[in-house]
């Protein structure tokens, strides 16, 4: 089996065209994700990740991010961390250890200094005028409409029959400080077994929680189901559970990798852009539907799609 990247939304187009050139010459798919993340984190024009992402109520960026590595069954993550250049950097090089491999605020911010990883202001003027706009707009972070700045970019890698998963964000535009939404736990934002295969998601985090999605869809591919039917499997279950719960689902999209070289994707929105690039196919933007399901976009529908 040959290598490929899943990645979420279009603005990780360009990490997954670097992601794929690791894995051509050879990388893990944890250096692969590294690298992808990397390019994502580093721009200042995605509003919802890294440098450039928008900050809690108070104005201060909290970053999350995570790596699971899909062979050992090893993770990292640090969430809720201020001034980190590249926190999937930190979230990979946590996840060499087997004991306190999961680090938040303060003590991951020690701990990333100790290991001379770069520290810088998070917070970008673009950034900032569109917290002091919303802020005098919007004391209530409950009221922000989804998708007003949060977007998290996940990646699902293989090379061969190594399975990972990675993840980094901002969180949710205003959120109360100090909270902590899927991305950098375990289970709820990315999951990788390379006997089963490997997941991550983006949208509410709490909804994501609710159902430990990415653990979800690996088990469901552990007993069976491709990485498109483990997906849809996984999202429509929860959506049907928490609607008998009586619990309204925000924004939550999907994306997978299983074992037998296939990938999937499920979403509550119309729609969710996503990338995909593998050995023999070049990074394209694919798009999937809560009606539509998931097409290649193409042609007129990919220059009208504009929104990340
Ligand atoms: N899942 C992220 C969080 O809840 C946000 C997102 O992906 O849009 O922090």
């Amino acid at each position: 089996m040959g290598y490929a990247v899943l990645s979420t939304w279009k603005m990780s187009f360009n990490g997954a065209l670097i992601a794929g050139e690791v894995l051509k010459n050879g990388g893990t798919p944890l250096e692969a994700i590294k690298a992808g993340i990397n390019d994502v984190e580093n721009n200042p024009d995605y509003l919802s990740v890294g440098y450039g992402g928008l900050p809690n109520r108070e104005g201060e960026v909290e970053l999350d991010a995570a790596i699971m590595d899909g062979s050992t069954g090893l993770f990292g993550g640090i969430m809720g961390v201020k001034g980190i250049a590249n926190p999937i950097d930190v979230a990979l090089d946590l996840s060499q250890k087997r004991l306190n491999c999961l680090l938040c605020g303060t003590g991951a911010e020690k701990y990333a200094r100790l290991k001379g990883f770069e520290f810088k202001n998070m917070l970008t003027e673009k950034a900032k005028k569109q917290w002091e706009e919303q802020e005098i707009k919007n004391n209530d972070a409950e009221s922000l409409v989804s998708y007003n700045g949060h977007d998290t970019v996940s990646f699902v890698a293989r090379q061969g029959t190594f399975l990972a998963a990675g993840v980094s964000t901002s969180g949710i535009f205003l959120k109360v400080p100090g909270r902590v939404g899927d991305s950098p736990i375990v289970g709820g934002g990315l999951y990788s077994d390379s006997e089963a295969g490997a997941a991550a998601a983006t949208g509410d985090g709490e909804d994501i929680l609710r159902g430990c999605l990415s653990y979800e869809i690996v088990r469901q591919m552990e007993s069976g189901k491709t990485a498109m039917e483990a997906c849809e499997t996984t999202l429509c279950n929860h959506l049907k559970k928490m609607n008998r719960k009586g619990l309204k689902i925000g924004p939550v999209s999907l994306i997978a990798l299983d074992a037998d070289g296939g990938f999937g994707a499920a979403t509550s929105l119309n729609e969710f852009a996503f990338i995909y690039t593998d050995n023999s196919t070049p990074p394209a933007v694919w798009i999937a539907g809560a009606k539509t399901g998931v097409v290649k976009a193409t042609g007129e529908r990919l220059s009208q799609y504009t929104r990340d």
